[in-house]
């Protein structure tokens, strides 16, 4: 089974993510995990996409699409694999579906993970991180018991910038705006599948695994 993950940073793609690699037993397999995993390794994909970021430079498309193809050869892909961040814009798809055909092998479905974007804000607004130990919190019930200060450690308990309702709007529009023409690429080829990332966790899920028809 092999999947692509679509969704906005809030809609729930780690969960869902974690929760199908356990239960088919395929890797969860992110753009970030592989770059770093070939730079520990100095591979020689690791080493040309680092001479990139040492000049502050994006990794171009190509080599990009060679990493994450060069990490579907291994072999945990055998059953499938479920791709996050990747493909993150259309060329990426296209280079995606291209390398792909030519072993006769497609994407299964590509998972479009839909959460309006003021349910996204009021989300990522309600987390509260601790400063100390970097445990959870949230203002919808899950707030330490004098409001301010970690139950675990005692240190101040506060929002990420990142989690501002301006970040949050100012990364959603960028989202948008590389995500929706990857989302109508499968669409055209009748592999996008939408699943509402609003409703409960187990929910949503249920909805997920009733795509594979088992
Ligand atoms: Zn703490």
């Amino acid at each position: 089974m092999k999947i692509v993950l679509l969704g906005a940073p809030g809609a729930g793609k780690g969960t869902h993510a974690t929760r199908l690699s356990d239960d088919y037993g395929i890797p969860h397999i992110s753009t970030g995990d592989i770059f770093r995993a070939n730079l520990k390794n100095g591979t020689p994909l690791g080493l040309k996409a680092k001479s990139y970021m040492d000049q502050g430079l994006l990794v171009p498309d190509e080599l990009t699409v060679d990493l994450v193809l060069d990490r579907l050869k291994q072999p945990d892909c055998e059953k499938g694999y479920i791709l996050d961040g990747f493909p993150r814009n259309l060329s990426q798809a296209e280079a995606l579906t291209k390398a792909l055909a030519e072993e006769n092998d497609e994407i299964d479905y590509a998972i479009h993970l839909m959460v309006d974007d003021d349910v996204i804000v009021r989300r990522m607004a309600g987390r509260r991180v601790c400063t100390g130990c970097g445990a959870s919190y949230n203002t919808n019930g899950l707030m330490p018991k004098d409001g301010h200060h970690c139950d675990r450690c005692g240190a101040e308990v506060v929002q990420r910038a990142d989690d501002a309702p301006e970040t949050v709007l100012k990364r959603l529009a960028v989202y948008h705006e590389q995500t929706e023409p990857i989302a109508a690429y499968y669409r055209a080829l009748g592999k996008e599948a939408q699943i509402d990332g609003t409703l409960p966790k187990d929910e949503a899920y249920a909805h997920i695994t009733a795509l594979f028809g088992d």
